[in-house]
């Protein structure tokens, strides 16, 4: 069996980096491409002696000229802090990088991968979310760069199925936690971890009763794979996520007893338009692609963990 030729925006990032080892594994070419702006070489560097793998430093929002079978989009900020910095370029890295990507694939024939995400629902009101659920955004709040960004990405990936027939798989991934996320990427699971090892105040945003659903990066890895390599004419959106919905507080509980942290919790301001809850529905991820989460929340973290110790 031939290699196929992989194309991975983003590359160099949390998720990106596991996606890279994990397609190198399989026998794939791969192509990392990433502007190193979150990203890190450090999360690729022992992928760089495998003559399978190339790193590209390259700004998505320039033109894309790469040979492949199949195309990753995964290039944009993913931490509220990160695509907050320069909004408007996390807004065109989106868009732009979506009609960069999709004329690539549509000149190759390639098959294509957009990373969307849970944010597409916003502050939503219908709970668990389903893929049917067209969500509750704010349109110009703080975070509107992002979530309208990666909604409007949606609509250039069913645009270019509709018009080009452009052979495309979305996925929604909903929070994704694991090794190499940034010691000061300024998500929830790294923020309370590194605060518990450092002894540091655990910093609650609100009053800690807002939920999330966390996700191992093992597991979403599973489901990208599968989704990308699913029956013809499948195209999602398909929620990526794991359905165990907890609190703030309860995970600031969790992580200061599985680091046994003296760390106090500590209340700061809710930033604007912060989801209250958030919890995926998979049905269609179990169905279609015979994937659910298997790593458990504490077992999770307890990788999770473990790496930031050794860095
Ligand atoms: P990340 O910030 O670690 O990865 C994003 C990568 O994109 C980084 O390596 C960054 O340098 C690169 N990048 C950013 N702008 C770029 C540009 N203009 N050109 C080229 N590269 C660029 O974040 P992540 O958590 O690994 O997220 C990866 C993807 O998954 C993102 O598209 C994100 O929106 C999506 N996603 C992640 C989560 C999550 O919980 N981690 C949830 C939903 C969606
Ligand atoms: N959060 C928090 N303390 C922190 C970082 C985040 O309480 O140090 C809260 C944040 O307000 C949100 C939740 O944790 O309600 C998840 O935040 P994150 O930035 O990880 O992801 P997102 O809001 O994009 O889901």
């Amino acid at each position: 069996m031939s290699r196929k030729r992989v194309l991975v925006t983003g590359g160099a990032g949390f998720i990106g980096s596991h996606l890279c080892e994990r397609l190198l594994e399989e026998k794939n070419d791969v192509v990392c491409m990433d502007n190193l702006f979150t990203g890190q070489k450090d999360n690729i560097r022992r992928l760089m002696d495998n003559p399978y793998f190339e790193f590209i430093r390259h700004d998505i929002l320039e033109d894309v000229y790469v040979e492949c079978d199949q195309i990753y989009n995964l290039a944009c900020p993913a931490s509220p802090i990160y695509y907050q910095y320069d909004p408007i370029k996390t807004g065109k890295t989106s868009v732009i990088g979506a009609l960069h990507t999709l004329g690539l694939a549509k000149r190759c024939h390639a098959r294509i991968l957009q990373a969307s995400t849970s944010e597409v629902y916003g502050n939503p009101k219908v709970h668990p979310q389903p893929e049917t659920y067209f969500g509750c955004v704010n349109p110009n709040g703080v975070r509107s760069c992002y979530d309208e960004g990666k909604r409007m990405a949606e609509t250039l990936f069913f645009d270019y199925h509709r018009q080009h027939g452009v052979d495309i798989k979305v996925i929604r991934i909903f929070n994704t936690y694991g090794p190499r996320m940034r010691s000061d990427d300024g998500r929830v699971v790294s923020n309370f971890i590194v605060q518990a090892l450092r002894g540091d105040d655990i910093t609650i945003y609100g009053d800690g009763m807002q939920t999330r659903s966390f996700c191992y990066v093992d597991d979403l890895i599973e489901g990208m794979v599968r989704m990308m390599n699913s029956r013809e004419g499948f195209t999602g959106p398909v929620n990526l996520g794991n359905p165990l919905e907890i609190t703030m507080l309860e995970l600031a509980e969790t992580v200061i007893r599985l680091t046994g942290s003296k760390s106090k919790i500590a209340m700061f301001p809710l930033p604007q338009d912060d989801p209250v809850q958030r919890k995926p529905m998979i049905d269609l991820a179990r169905n279609e692609l015979e994937w659910e989460p298997m790593v458990s929340l504490e077992e999770g973290l307890k990788r999770t963990i473990d790496y930031f110790k050794t860095i």
